[in-house]
């Protein structure tokens, strides 16, 4: 890859080959090859789908607190604009690569299509390591990538939000730098998960948890299952992974086993998930030394006889090598492609029932619609006026999904690629030829 100077470049998709046979864009592909053959794709509309429509890459350099510059990579990946302006949010993380940003902009895509939010998919990365970054560096950083990227986000073109490694802290920055950008017009719907004094909405940083919790309900009771005495195991205790935990022991389901990148925690009586939240937030985020449980690893945790498991954390969690061990019944993916594709046919024939990512984590974004409604509306709901759109629209799609699921003999994960490939290919064929 060339290191260019320029802020932004667009790049051929084709220098954005496969590095080992288990990665995220392949894993996307192969899945959605499947549902393109049953849904009988033209030829076209598979090339066009199965490549982004472009690709930011911008060097970014830093101004460090010891004086020096540090230069970092960063992306910009929309996958498709057929329904509507990119969605998704920024990743910050030592690993983020081109291959793994081009896979979650497309599972963006898939997402909002199949929770019928009016999006396309899009997600940005920078390979960096948060945690070792002072706050003037994570902003100066932060500025850089919003001024790099001025000309690709918009309100009506590609609207980034939070994912792994930033919050809302990060997403003022990006709507502060925008607007200055833009005669100092204040532009609060370019970018969603904005703290609430900015344009955020309530509910947006529960609404992953919470809609990962809705969905494990809803399966449960088309399962004809009881809650009582129900046990849970969560891989992740970032956002996702820790509300995920709260709202399942609210719910009466024992969370039994937690874990972040430090390692995991065991307890049969059920960890206290308030306590956890509270050592984790005192404990410069994360769970290292708490003692709410006796320690296992993430290895561990995946296979521990559970009801119900729910990878919250990185992708390529569940391969061929540890899914034949699995013993929980019911998966929630609350991460973004936990599961590689080559283990969908051992969790199916194994009987366990996989409520997947584009489905299962949707609510982060469903809110973060709801957000960019108010922002454009000038008017702002309450906290349950929020929850209740939001609880309702993740139900239907689970709805149309297990029904879909059921009709044609097929995993949740087959169902929802149908439904979201059929919506985004309708879009795209009233689009026209260009
Ligand atoms: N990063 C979240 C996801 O993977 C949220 C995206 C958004 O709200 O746009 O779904």
């Amino acid at each position: 890859m060339s290191r260019k100077k320029e802020e932004a470049v667009v790049v051929e998709p084709k220098m954005a080959e496969p590095t080992n046979h288990s990665d995220p864009y392949t894993s996307m592909l192969s899945r959605f090859y499947a549902a393109a053959e049953r849904l009988n794709l033209s030829p076209d509309e598979i090339e066009i789908l199965s490549k982004p429509a472009e690709i930011h890459i911008a060097y970014l350099p830093v101004a460090m607190d010891d004086g020096r510059v540090r230069v970092f990579e960063s992306y910009r990946i929309i996958h498709s604009r057929a329904l509507g302006p990119g969605k998704g949010g920024i990743r910050y993380a030592p690993e983020v690569n081109m291959r793994e940003v081009m896979a979650l902009a497309a599972w963006m895509t898939w997402k909002c299509a199949v929770v019928n939010i009016p999006y396309g998919g899009a997600k940005g990365g920078i390979t960096c390591e948060p945690k070792r970054m002072s706050l003037g560096e994570l902003e100066r950083l932060t500025r850089a990538y919003t001024r790099a990227m001025a000309q690709v986000f918009g309100p009506d073109k590609d609207i980034p939000a939070p994912d792994m490694g930033t919050s809302a802290r990060e997403m003022a920055w990006i709507v502060d730098e925008y607007s200055r950008l833009n005669q100092g017009n204040y532009i609060p719907a370019v970018v969603t998960g904005k703290p609430l004094e900015l344009g955020g909405s309530r509910g947006r940083v529960e609404a992953t948890g919470r809609g990962v919790t809705m969905v494990i309900l809803q399966a449960l009771q088309r399962m004809g299952k009881r809650v009582e005495g129900l046990t849970a195991a969560v891989q992740g205790f970032g956002n996702v992974g820790s509300i995920t935990a709260r709202y399942l022991s609210q719910n009466g389901i024992r969370v039994v086993a937690i874990s972040d990148k430090s390692g995991g925690f065991y307890n049969e009586n059920g960890i206290l998930i308030h306590q956890a939240i509270q050592y984790r937030d005192s404990h410069g985020g994360s769970l290292e030394g708490f003692k709410g449980g006796e320690r296992i690893t993430n290895a561990e945790l995946l296979t521990l006889p559970v009801d119900i498991l729910v990878p919250a954390a990185l992708e390529d969690q569940i391969t061929p090598a540890n899914a034949p061990q699995i013993k929980a019944w019911l998966i929630a993916e609350g991460a973004n492609g936990p599961t590689t594709a080559e283990a969908d046919p051992i969790l199916n024939d194994k009987g366990i029932m996989v409520i997947p990512d584009i489905l299962a984590n949707a609510g982060g974004v469903i809110v973060s619609y709801y957000e960019w409604v108010q922002n454009r509306r000038g008017h702002y709901y309450s906290e349950s006026e929020v929850q209740e759109r939001a609880d309702n629209t993740i139900k239907q799609a689970f709805d149309d999904v297990f029904t879909r699921a059921a009709a044609q003999k097929i995993s949740l994960r087959e169902a929802a690629y149908l439904i979201a490939v059929e919506r985004v290919v309708r879009a795209l064929r009233m689009h026209g030829k260009y």
